[in-house]
């Protein structure tokens, strides 16, 4: 019903740049190669998302937005099988509930696409429609039968800083995607698919082009493979540190901590390397934070992650100094 609807919506749709990352986690599952956002207004106005992933028949269109509808079977070795599991098929009804949801889909054999509009839950609209293959899905004015949270929302300005974060850590870890992002209509972003090297600078700017150092180590418990900023480009503002766990954005002190003992001696007190990591390990080794929407870990073994990481580092940065 219409109020646990907003209720889990509260869950999975705090700010604009939640239902964002929903959107985009729903495209490369439906395995997007492009992939276009366009953004009004912080996302007050508009989050739109759209892709050339395998579309949706009608059906599907229409059962996308029930809850717990999904048509993902996901694996019990997912290393986000705990975040996943109370949203399972959440995020779309989530959404649908607190706005006016607009969208367009069609699969690659379907002559004709379908055209679904949901505002607050109720199917407002369903009809054929020609469109590309693949999904658009425009989210409009969230929140606007929840004048509190509409008011809670900050200004564009910082909405729009939530907004580029979120697309900015989705596309430094899909590489292979190409990505584009438009606000209030000047383009922020164009990513064409190539090496991670090459999307980091798309993504964090061009100053990164010559100042990265790679980074690769394997043992049994872990694999880590990105690029750490040379020393010289260290700066005074925390600046940009990544870590992705299995293809995932993470926060960790624990894990920064590591890497800046690895910097010793080499910047000063005051300044914050610059990182782009990507581990891998058995999602047993791993406990995600119990709240669903943090983007904390836990490692059981988090000291030899911490030691191999900064070993890895170390190493990198030797070889970069010789
Ligand atoms: P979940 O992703 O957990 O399955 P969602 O509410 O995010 O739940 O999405 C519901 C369903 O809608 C998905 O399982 C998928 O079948 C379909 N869907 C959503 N977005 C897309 C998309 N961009 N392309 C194709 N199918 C989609
Ligand atoms: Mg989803």
């Amino acid at each position: 019903d219409a109020i646990a609807n907003q209720i889990a919506a509260g869950e999975v749709v705090q700010r604009p740049a939640s239902a964002l990352k929903e959107l985009l986690e729903n495209s490369l599952d439906a395995g997007a190669k492009h992939i276009k956002v366009i953004v009004k207004d912080g996302g007050k106005q508009l989050i739109q998302v759209i892709d050339d992933g395998g579309g949706m028949s009608i059906t599907d269109a229409r059962m996308s937005f029930e809850r717990h509808a999904t048509s993902k079977i996901r694996k019990s070795e997912d290393l986000f099988c705990i975040r996943t599991f109370g949203f399972r098929g959440e995020a779309l009804a989530s959404i649908a509930a607190v706005a006016q949801v607009e969208m367009k889909t069609k699969r690659g054999q379907d002559e004709l696409g379908t055209l679904l509009c949901v505002e607050g839950s109720e199917v407002r609209k369903q009809e054929p429609v020609q469109c590309a293959n693949g999904t658009s899905i425009a989210v409009k004015n969230l929140f606007f039968n929840v004048p509190a949270r509409r008011n809670f929302l900050k200004s564009n300005a910082v909405e729009t800083k939530h907004l580029v974060e979120e697309f900015q850590r989705i596309a430094l870890s899909y590489p292979e995607v190409s990505f584009s992002f438009f606000q209030n209509d000047m383009q922020l972003f164009s990513l064409s698919p190539g090496k991670l090297s090459k999307r980091i600078v798309g993504v964090l700017g061009q100053g990164y082009q010559d100042q990265l150092v790679v980074c690769q180590e394997e043992t049994s418990l872990l694999r880590i493979k990105g690029y750490i900023g040379k020393p010289g480009s260290a700066k005074k503002t925390r600046g940009d540190q990544y870590f992705f766990v299995n293809n995932r954005y993470i926060k960790s002190s624990y894990l920064h901590h590591a890497v800046v003992n690895a910097f010793e001696g080499l910047m000063a007190a005051d300044q914050h390397p610059f990182y782009v990591l990507f581990l891998e390990i058995d999602p047993s080794h791993i406990d995600i934070n119990v709240h669903p929407t943090k983007t904390e870990i836990k490692f059981d073994d988090e000291r030899t992650v911490y030691g191999v990481l900064k070993a890895a580092i170390k190493q990198a940065l030797g070889a970069h100094l010789v």
